[in-house]
C-alpha cells in the first residue's frame, strides 16, 4: 500500500498468526524495514508486486530491534544488501536477545549486519531519516523519523492505542515510558508502527501519545 510518495507500508493484518508490519522506502537507497518472518515475507513480495514496488532492487534492509517477527527474513537477502540495526540490538542478540528466538523456534539470521546504527541522521541519498534509539520493548530497539514527510517509523515501541510489551529478555518499562515520552515531542502526521494500524493526523497522534502516557505510565503523563 502506497502511503506517501515513495514510501509504501505492507501490514500484517492475519490475526492467526503474529509478524510485523512492513515498510519499504523508495528512492536513491530503496530501504526495506523489518522484513518480518520468513515464512510470511511472500505477503510483502504480493502487496509490493501490486504497487510496481521493486523490492529486489533494496540496498538497505533496516530491523527496528531483533525480535524475529521484525527481523527473520533478512536472510532472505542476498549478502550484497546492507543489513542495519542498532548497536545496542547487536550486542543484545550476541547474549540473551538470542533466548527469544530458541523460545519460538525460529532462526537467528547469519547475515552479517554491516551497520551498526546509533542516534543521529542515516542519509538515503536525498532522504535523510532520524535514528532514536528507543529502549524499552528491547534494549536496543529504534524508531525512524523522516523529518520532511513527518513520518514515525516506531516499532513495537508505541502502536495505535498501545505500547510494546516488556515482558520478553531485556525489556524494561521505565525506560520504554522515557522513550514515549522523547518521541511525543516530535512533529508526526504519520505514525507507523511495527503492529496494528497506521495512525494519520497531527491531532490523533498527538492524542494516541497523550493516551499511552496517562494510561500506560501515570508518572511521566504531563
Ligand atoms: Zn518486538
Amino acid at each position: 500500500m502506497k502511503l506517501l510518495e515513495d514510501l509504501y507500508v505492507y501490514p500484517w493484518l492475519s490475526s492467526q498468526e503474529n509478524n510485523a508490519n512492513t515498510i519499504f522506502i523508495d528512492g536513491d537507497v530503496p530501504t526495506l524495514i523489518d522484513p518480518g518472518h520468513a515464512h510470511l515475507f511472500s505477503h510483502v513480495v504480493q502487496g509490493a508486486a501490486r504497487d510496481g514496488v521493486a523490492l529486489e532492487a533494496s540496498k538497505l534492509i533496516i530491523c527496528t530491534h531483533g525480535h524475529p517477527d521484525h527481523m527473520e527474513a533478512v536472510e532472505r537477502f542476498d549478502v550484497d544488501v546492507v543489513k542495519a540495526m542498532s548497536r545496542r540490538e547487536y550486542e543484545y542478540l550476541q547474549g540473551e536477545g538470542k533466548d527469544l528466538f530458541m523460545m519460538t523456534g525460529c532462526q537467528l539470521p547469519r547475515s552479517p549486519f554491516g551497520l551498526l546504527l546509533t542516534d543521529g541522521s542515516l542519509v538515503l541519498g536525498r532522504k535523510r531519516l532520524q535514528v532514536f534509539s528507543t529502549p524499552g520493548h528491547s534494549p536496543g530497539s529504534i524508531c525512524l523519523y523522516w523529518e520532511d514527510q513527518k513520518v514515525l517509523l516506531s516499532g513495537d515501541t508505541l502502536f495505535y492505542l498501545g505500547v510494546g510489551r516488556t515482558d520478553l529478555p531485556g525489556g524494561d518499562s521505565h525506560t520504554l515510558a522515557e522513550s514515549v515520552a522523547r518521541l511525543a515531542k516530535l512533529d508526526v502526521e504519520y505514525l507507523v508502527p511495527g503492529h496494528g494500524e497506521v495512525v494519520k493526523g497531527k491531532k490523533t497522534i498527538e492524542k494516541n501519545f497523550q493516551m499511552i502516557l496517562r494510561e500506560f505510565f501515570s508518572a511521566h503523563s504531563t
